[in-house]
């Protein structure tokens, strides 16, 4: 959402290109001069696998109320990437898993925001899932509900984790979402 008073001094913001030969529009201070930059949303997850299957979790939360995603959420601050896939590994679905290598990483332009997914392995088929989450269980790749991933992100992450372990190699992917 656009930026409506400067969180500096509280007046009223202006939309405009800044002096300093900045090229683009900017949340201007006509006051106090503060330039807000607005910048990309970082969003990290897991692919949390046990034997063939892998763990997804039904939201109970907007956007996408009722739909399944893997375990994923908003970076937050003093913390690295890898350990905020965990925690929301945690928080969504009460896993126990190790978590491992970066396996996807796509940009997602039209609303500002990357996402990373991890792939994790899961210790315990025993899930305790947060307040986020409806349900949290286990689906082998034939059983996925394909119609019902909540984010794109996640179902394409997902056709290219299957992919690679039918392949039986691998790698990390770096994609966009238009
Ligand atoms: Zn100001």
């Amino acid at each position: 959402p656009p930026i409506k008073h400067c969180r500096n001094c509280g007046i009223a913001v202006v939309y405009r290109v800044p002096d300093d030969g900045d090229t683009k529009f900017r949340a201007v201070c006509p006051s106090c001069h503060t330039i807000h930059y607005e910048n990309p949303l970082i969003v990290v997850g897991t692919i949390p696998v046990l034997d063939q299957q892998v763990l997804l979790c039904k939201r109970n939360i907007e956007p996408r109320h009722g739909m399944w995603t893997l375990p994923a959420g908003f970076m937050e601050l003093n913390e690295t990437a890898t350990q905020g896939a965990a925690r929301e590994t945690v928080e969504e679905a009460g896993a126990e898993f190790d978590i491992g290598d970066l396996f996807s990483l796509a940009s997602v332009a039209r609303v500002g925001q990357v996402h990373m997914f991890y792939r994790a392995q899961l210790l315990s088929d025993q899930f305790d899932p947060g307040t986020e989450t409806m349900e949290a269980r286990l689906f082998a790749e034939d059983d996925i509900p394909w119609s019902e991933i909540a984010f794109r992100t996640v179902s394409e992450t997902l056709k290219r984790y299957f992919a690679d372990r039918r392949a039986g190699h691998f790698s990390i992917h770096v994609f966009d979402i238009a």
